[in-house]
């Protein structure tokens, strides 16, 4: 027993050593080195198709009663608004824009008209559109008086419901031509009348009237330049142009 207790010692102390060496992992063994087989040459790839941008949606048309800038939707169309400077019978400014507003379907119908106009060489002059009621008081301010101006304590002007149009021709380079009268000339030679103009202002007075007409406008007897949509909106009061 004596003898043989040193030896299981040893022998245990060896066979844990060779359980501490035999828990290592074991070495990696490569595979036996072959030569891989060579890849046989990829085909060509075909060009890949270029991936279209994508399209935005368009924006949704506006409605026919929203107020829009005319020169926006009437393609070369011009315009010089009268009421915005002092060159008006007033000689004050009575609205601070100088953009002309209508209605969306009132605006449809005047590119319609100034289409059909500019294939003869002529062009639309826009002289007032949208009147905001604020400037019909404005106007009665400076000349209360209802033969010319629309007293805005008995209604407005048709012109604050965003259909009408104060529009004169001019060539499609912007010169003018000979009509009846000026803008807001109060006299008869204003009216619609034309016997008493010389023959070539009546003649453009009566083909702008005829091109107006033909898209669904109507003219007032009094004044050769005004017209309004026959499609009627309510007078806008809330509309600020420009805003
Ligand atoms: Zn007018």
């Amino acid at each position: 027993m004596r003898f043989f207790l040193p030896l299981a010692l040893a022998l245990s102390l060896f066979l844990s050593g060779c359980g501490q060496r035999t828990a290592a992992p074991p070495p990696q063994m490569s595979p036996p080195a072959v030569e891989p087989a060579p890849l046989p040459e990829p085909a060509p790839l075909p060009e890949p198709e270029p991936v279209p941008e994508p399209v935005p949606p368009p924006d949704p048309p506006p409605s026919s009663a929203d107020f829009v800038p005319a020169a926006d939707f009437v393609p070369g169309v011009r315009v010089d608004l009268k009421y915005a400077g002092e060159d008006n019978f007033t000689g004050q400014v009575i609205y601070d824009f100088t953009e002309a507003y209508l209605r969306y379907g009132t605006a449809r119908k005047l590119a319609a008209a100034q289409e059909a106009l500019a294939a003869e060489g002529y062009s639309l002059l826009i002289w007032d559109a949208f009147r905001p009621t604020e400037a019909q008081f404005r106007l009665w301010e400076a000349c209360p008086d209802p033969v010319y101006v629309a007293n805005p304590e008995r209604g407005f002007s048709s012109h604050s419901r965003g259909n009408t149009v104060d529009v004169t021709l001019v060539l499609e380079d912007g010169s003018p031509v000979e009509m009846p009268t000026g803008f807001d000339d109060f006299s008869p030679l204003a009216d619609r009348d034309y016997s008493d103009v010389p023959e070539t202002a009546a003649a453009n007075a009566r083909l702008l009237e005829s091109t107006m007409a033909e898209q669904g406008f109507k003219p007032y007897a009094g004044e050769w330049w005004h017209f309004s949509d026959e499609d009627i909106y309510p007078v806008e009061a809330d509309f600020v142009p420009g805003k």
